[in-house]
């Protein structure tokens, strides 16, 4: 029972940190507009939260460059099991414009494992509502996607 309730929680309120992880800012700029109340990401129960260890998704944007990549796997270890990771983004799903480029990454999943995958050069607020939607249909009963 106690389980049920907590998945139900779970799914009901996705609190999400985002780290732009060498992004151009334009994904970062498009999370924010799905935050507002025009798209209203607070009917998911999805709100950003200032601190790791209080969050269930990590949202990354941003081709996670080896200068922080190091510093995104401590982010992740940070928050608390069972927890997520969403890739926003051309760049971060697998490098975008700059993969290939000798100083950029090759997407997050290279460094974290990613759950969801949003793509788009910039993804529009409904990919990402989209996406985060999609993310809680995986949560099954012990807290962890399918
Ligand atoms: S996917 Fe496009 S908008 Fe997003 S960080 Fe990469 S270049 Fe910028």
């Amino acid at each position: 029972m106690a389980e049920q309730v907590s998945t139900w929680a779970r799914k009901r309120s996705p609190w999400l940190f985002h780290v732009n992880a060498c992004s151009c800012n334009g994904c970062d700029i498009e999370l924010v507009a799905a935050l507002t109340p025009r798209y209203d990401a607070e009917r998911f129960g999805a709100v950003l939260v200032p601190s790791p260890r209080h969050a269930d998704v990590l949202v990354v944007t941003g081709v996670a460059s080896p200068q922080i990549k190091d510093r995104l796997a401590r982010i992740y270890e940070q928050i608390p099991e069972p927890k997520y990771v969403l890739a926003v983004g051309a760049c971060a799903c697998g490098g975008g414009v700059f993969k290939g480029c000798y100083n950029a990454g090759q997407g997050v999943d290279n460094v974290l494992p990613v759950d969801m995958f949003v793509p788009g050069c910039p993804p529009r607020p409904e990919a990402i509502l989209y996406g985060i939607i999609q993310l809680l249909g995986k949560v099954k009963g012990n807290g962890k996607p399918n």
